[in-house]
């Protein structure tokens, strides 16, 4: 069943990080604040079909300054109304500053909007079934339109589970990102790495899944934080390019699987150890059984289910990972 040694396979799952305090809910979406757009830009390494930007907000003067954390996310309100003429809800965005802002004061936070292109499709009852009209959503290709100067409605923080720990250097890393699940990374590895004090030296492994080269995010910064700190290994799985032998590229927990032995498992197997994954569902259902079937499932999976515990994971059903395996609190998930 398991094709590495069980590195971690120890009667008691070592304990649970102690992560840093965070602050919630300084600002209620009902009166949101406002912040002023200090920078935007395209944060991909190519021309794609997607459009993805990084784009900063200054919240000095706000309850938010210098109380956010990288891992948070934080609120946008749009403007306007909707459908039934009310103002529209507040919509979450992650925060893809360390904590200590884009500014180094924390008064400048970021993210990492995608715009929404999409075609209308019938979602309920009712719904007209001819209509496949241009569909834009209300609030990604708006914070992707604005402009330095503009003003935003902002709210939050919010999120007390998706964070660093408390003493970074207790621990190393696995971070696993698909598309826009890097932006939280992007915060935390500045944050360990370039932060105002000395640099964390743990060993930390970040895995970007992206469809093409070209949708790569953030990865000129990446490369450099890779090329300055000996201790951070930046990989790649592009999922739709071929690979030399003719194969599909690698989904991220593929790429986790293919490289457990010369590369994971170590890392996987010692008991300081967080992974983080932040992106799309699919990557979890994807992960929880490589780590269970190589031995990774009493560190970093509750499996709710005796029977499916006894089957090679190998063989588990995405429905039965979605409903009967947990991560455990050193296994932190952001996915949708
Ligand atoms: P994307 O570009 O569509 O996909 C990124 C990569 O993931 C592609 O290589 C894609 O491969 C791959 N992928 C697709 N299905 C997969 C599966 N079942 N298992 C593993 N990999 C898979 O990503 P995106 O549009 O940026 O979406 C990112 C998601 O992250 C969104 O759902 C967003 O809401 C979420 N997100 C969450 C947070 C948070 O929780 N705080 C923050 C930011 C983003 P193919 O396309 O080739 O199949």
């Amino acid at each position: 069943m398991s094709d590495s040694p069980p590195a971690a396979a120890s009667a008691e799952p070592s304990p649970a990080p102690v992560l840093a305090p965070a602050e919630v809910n300084l600002v209620r979406p009902k009166e949101p604040v406002i912040g002023r757009v200090t920078a935007t830009k395209s944060c991909m390494r190519g021309k794609s079909a997607s459009f993805i930007r990084h784009v900063c907000i200054d919240v000095s003067g706000t309850p938010l300054e210098g109380r956010f954390r990288a891992g948070q996310s934080f609120g946008i309100v749009p403007p306007g109304t909707d459908a039934n003429g009310r103002p529209h809800a507040v919509r979450l965005y992650s925060i893809a500053s360390p904590s200590f802002g884009e500014d180094g004061a924390g008064k400048v936070l970021s993210t990492t909007p995608k715009r929404v292109i999409d075609e209308r499709t019938p979602q309920r009852e009712g719904d007209d079934p001819d209509d496949h009209s241009l569909l834009l959503g209300v609030c990604s290709n708006y914070v992707c339109d604005l402009r330095v100067g503009d003003e935003v409605r902002v709210a939050g923080p919010s999120g007390r589970s998706f964070l660093l720990p408390e003493d970074p250097s207790r621990h190393d890393y696995l971070f696993l990102a698909t598309g826009t699940g890097i932006a939280p990374f992007r915060g935390m590895l500045l944050e360990l790495l370039e932060g105002p004090g000395e640099a964390c030296r743990s060993e930390i492994h970040l895995v970007m899944g992206a469809p093409y080269t070209t949708d790569l995010l953030y990865d000129d910064l990446l490369r450099d934080l890779e090329r300055k700190h000996p201790n951070f290994h930046y990989h790649v799985a592009i999922s739709r390019e071929a690979r030399p032998d003719g194969r599909r590229g690698p989904y991220v927990h593929q790429l986790v699987d293919e490289r457990m032995h010369d590369t994971f498992g170590d890392l996987l197997g010692r008991d300081r150890t967080l992974v983080y994954l932040c992106g799309l569902k699919g990557m979890q259902v994807g992960l929880f059984p490589v780590l269970a079937a190589h031995g990774f499932a009493d560190a970093y999976l509750e499996i709710k289910d005796a029977g499916l515990a006894a089957m090679d994971p190998r063989s588990w059903e995405d429905d039965d990972v979605r409903k009967r395996v947990r991560p455990t609190k050193r296994c932190m998930v952001e996915v949708y």
